[in-house]
């Protein structure tokens, strides 16, 4: 393994998190009429092409009743066409453009631009105007990257579903009219067992067709999908995977079979336990590790842990800390503030879902002149601490709330901890 590749995958959890952060502030905006203007523009495009198109929206206006929206409508154009100045091309990845007059409440508005650099190629071109952006393209570059084909099975009936990143998504079942072992009285036993056999190889078919199709028609089947689980009592789950009842595709992408009690759709879950093993690569694997590593230094005495916003700050100012623990459901920025009189600088977290507005925020006194402070620049709470945390050279994982310690890191520490390199007194 290269020493590159967890680095990597810290600094893709992390453009996923801004990525993400960045939908659900324009998931909150909203305009007073349909004045809000989505543009994705697909790498490939030529941007005069797209500029020509806005120039003739912006004519169409006229046809628009409201005088406000009209207006608004037409300073967002003016406002796209400005920024599309500084593009020759579009990026690599093509461009989504979010423009319009969004409610701040109250009777506040502002014209508000926003342009994201997709993380993966747009394949669309859309224009459209509405009382919301249009998010759904994006949105679905969030979904997790690796997906797993789940399968349990046994004699009497099956299930299947998908593993997307640490999500469960349980699909659909087939149960079996394979006749129990005892043969009814008066059947002979020699055809009573070749019936048997039959059915149960109905059965499996009808399992194998039905998980292929499903697995198969999964989105970007030959990049994304990693692999399938199967699930069963011995001998049954032995004798279906290697009985050929699998699409050759799916079949060639077995990752092993397990033992699970369950084969409906409990089993699921089971399986995927079962499989830590094998899955060892996975978000969730290593995100639990981490977890328990955490928890394990909490308890024991003297441990090396420490959480809440406080004290992991002062752990990472001391260059303590050895692995900085992130809930991905963390919405806090840090404030920066400055006496605009003297020297004196002082710094804040506040809440941020939805976005932070900064006109809200309570403005302390200056404590050596009493002049009130001027807040001089906002960053995520993510962002701020990995800096700090790279000073010292501390790890930092985002660790997802889609698992049960994942989600006491957000509910009980505060979505901040740290596992220490020694222990400070913080
Ligand atoms: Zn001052």
């Amino acid at each position: 393994m290269g020493e590159a590749e967890p680095q990597q995958e810290m600094d893709e959890a992390r453009r996923r998190y801004e990525f993400k952060k960045t939908l659900e502030k324009l998931e909150a905006k909203e305009g007073m009429g349909t004045e809000l203007i989505t543009l994705y523009i697909p790498p490939d495009k030529q941007i005069y092409d797209v500029t020509n198109q806005l120039k003739d929206e912006f004519g169409q206006c006229a046809n628009i009743k409201s005088k406000q929206t009209r207006t608004n409508v037409q300073s967002a154009i003016s406002s796209i066409l400005a920024r599309l100045k500084y593009y020759k091309r579009p990026p690599q990845h093509g461009m989504a453009v979010f423009c319009g007059t969004v409610l701040l409440g109250g009777d506040r508005t502002d014209l508000e631009c926003t342009i994201i650099e997709p993380p993966e190629p747009l394949n669309l071109y859309m224009y459209r105007c509405s009382s919301r952006f249009e998010l759904d393209p994006l949105r679905e570059m969030l979904t997790e990257k690796s997906v797993y084909g789940l399968l349990v099975i046994d004699r009497r009936e099956a299930y299947f579903g998908f593993l997307r990143g640490n999500r469960i998504e349980p699909v659909s079942g087939v149960t079996s009219t394979v006749p129990g072992k005892q043969r009814k009285g008066g059947q002979s036993s020699v055809r009573f067992q070749r019936l048997r056999l039959i059915a149960i190889n109905e059965f499996y078919k009808k399992v194998g067709e039905r998980a292929s199709g499903t697995f198969l028609a999964e989105k970007d089947f030959f990049e994304r999908f990693k692999g399938v689980l199967i699930g069963g009592p011995s001998p049954t789950k032995e004798e279906f995977a290697s009985g050929g009842f699998l699409h050759h595709e799916v079949q060639k992408r077995v990752i092993g079979l397990f033992d699970v009690a369950y084969t409906n759709e409990d089993g699921l879950a089971e399986l995927v336990d079962a499989a830590q093993d094998a899955l060892k690569g996975m978000d969730i694997v290593k995100e639990k590790a981490v977890m328990n590593r955490f928890l394990q230094e909490l308890v024991r005495e003297n441990g090396n842990a420490a959480y809440g916003e406080e004290s992991v700050r002062k752990n990472l100012e001391t260059g303590a800390v050895d692995t900085l623990l992130l809930s991905s459901h963390l919405r806090k920025s840090r404030i920066r503030m400055k006496c605009p009189n003297c020297t004196h600088h002082h710094e804040a977290t506040v809440t941020s879902e939805g976005g932070v507005d900064l006109k809200t925020i309570e403005i302390p006194f200056c404590p050596s002149c009493v002049t009130p402070m001027a807040i001089a620049g906002e960053t995520d709470i993510v962002e701020e601490l990995t800096q700090l945390a790279d000073q010292s050279g501390s790890k930092v994982m985002i660790i997802s709330d889609d698992f049960e310690e994942g989600a006491m890191l957000y509910n009980a520490f505060g979505g901040i901890a740290a596992i220490l390199r020694y222990r400070t007194g913080y």
